[in-house]
């Protein structure tokens, strides 16, 4: 849980800042506001420690996706190529745009599989959204190829897995744009909120401007009298979400080494097990390990095991059977039932597309037979000592 488990004292500092002066919106009431600017200092600190050139905070990671889709130009008629396994947003927001997602299958690292890609481009095929599920990356080097030779944008949707790194290089910082979640699950929380990164200046402009009702924030006199080029909406993070935002940032390397330390412990009971594989990580000493994936060779195993380790009060998730991170499971979705009559699914621009099981052969596979457990930022030498000796119980179910 990460983030959420360290919400404390310096959270409350910084939110007290606020209340000096009472202004909890990020924008304009320069004088009021004494010189106070949680959102923007937040944008800083963040675009600096991912190395990135501008950083743009939204309301939600959701909104992140769907204003950086905006920002790239993807709308009605294009395709937009995204894993079989994520959570629903990744699909929503391409849906919100207008546009069509394309289910690709996933590959040992349980992303998004760089030799589907080509599989599934068509003549409208714009974009793609590799999601680094569970806390490690995708094959974002094969990706990157991939998407070069056909021309193809790249949006990360790096929600899950905020601190990752393939070579040192962050995830969210390989394709024109990457996002991340501040959601009560992620690796640092801000309540709800989400942040888009890119180096692109022509691209962070027109997030920055849809963002906020295509206000330019350049009036140095009143927020009246911005400039505006494009039309937008209203995604703004405001001033409390920024000022947890900058106290969780700074917790961010503890959270990951806390995290790494606890993985690794628990990953070193799990390796005697015959049979048992851990999921690929491009590349181990970047996994932000916030969850931990292994996988055996048969689901009628992996089954038997989660219910053995279940008994030992182990919690797993099998992520083949989830409801809202695996596309084949989402009814609702599946019928195109959406609140409008009109929508992406019958705009006559957009071709029909479909999303069967048959499509995602890998996923269907690997997902039914991994096991994925969650992480914590607290697990005390007692709790671990719990989970070996449960490890050891339920092994001998096997
Ligand atoms: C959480 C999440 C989102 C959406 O973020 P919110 O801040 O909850 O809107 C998008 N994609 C993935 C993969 C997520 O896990």
């Amino acid at each position: 849980m990460a983030g959420a488990e360290l919400i404390g004292k310096e959270e409350l500092k910084e939110l007290t800042v606020l209340f000096k002066t009472g202004i909890l919106a990020r924008y304009s009431l320069d004088k009021e506001r004494q010189g106070i600017w949680k959102v923007r200092d937040f944008e800083k600190a963040f675009a600096r420690y991912f190395g990135s050139s501008y950083a743009q905070a939204v309301s939600s990671g959701s909104c992140a996706l769907k204003v950086a889709l905006t920002a790239l130009d993807v709308g009605p008629g294009d395709e937009v190529i995204c894993p079989a396994f994520t959570f629903m947003a990744t699909y929503e927001a391409v849906l919100e745009v207008g546009a069509i997602p394309v289910m690709a299958d996933i590959d040992d690292t349980l992303n998004l599989d760089p030799d589907d890609i080509p599989n599934k481009i068509t003549p409208r095929t714009k974009a793609i959204i590799p999601v680094h599920m569970c806390g490690a990356p995708a094959r974002m080097d094969k990706i990157m190829k991939v998407a070069k030779k056909h021309k193809l944008l790249v949006l990360e949707d790096n929600a899950q897995a905020c601190g990752a790194s393939i070579k040192g290089k962050y995830t969210g910082t390989f394709g024109q744009m990457g996002i991340f979640s501040f959601d009560h699950y992620k690796t640092i929380v801000t309540g709800e909120g989400g942040m888009i990164l890119t180096d692109d200046l022509d691209l962070f402009h027109r997030a920055e401007w849809y963002h906020d009702h295509g206000h330019d924030h350049l009036s140095t006199v009143s927020r009246a009298l911005d400039g505006r080029t494009i039309l937008g909406f209203n995604y703004r993070m405001n001033e409390l979400q920024g000022a947890i935002g900058l106290a969780q940032l700074r917790k961010l390397k503890r959270v990951l080494s806390a995290q790494r330390k606890n993985k690794a412990a628990i990953e070193a009971m799990l390796a005697p097990i015959p049979g048992l594989k851990f999921r690929a990580v491009p590349d181990p000493e970047g996994d932000s390990a916030t969850h931990l994936a292994f996988n055996l060779p048969t689901e009628k195993l992996a089954k038997a095991f989660q219910k053995a380790l279940s008994a030992e009060g182990i919690g797993t998730t099998c992520f083949k059977e989830n409801f809202w991170h695996y596309v084949p499971n989402w009814e609702h979705f599946l019928a195109k039932s959406t609140a409008q009559t009109k929508s992406a699914f019958n705009d006559p621009r957009n071709r029909k597309v479909t999303y069967s099981r048959k499509a995602i052969p890998r996923a269907e596979d690997l997902l039914g037979r991994t096991l994925i457990m969650g992480i914590n930022v607290k697990m005390p030498a007692a709790a671990l000592k719990k989970i070996r000796k449960g490890i050891e119980k339920a092994a001998k179910a096997l």
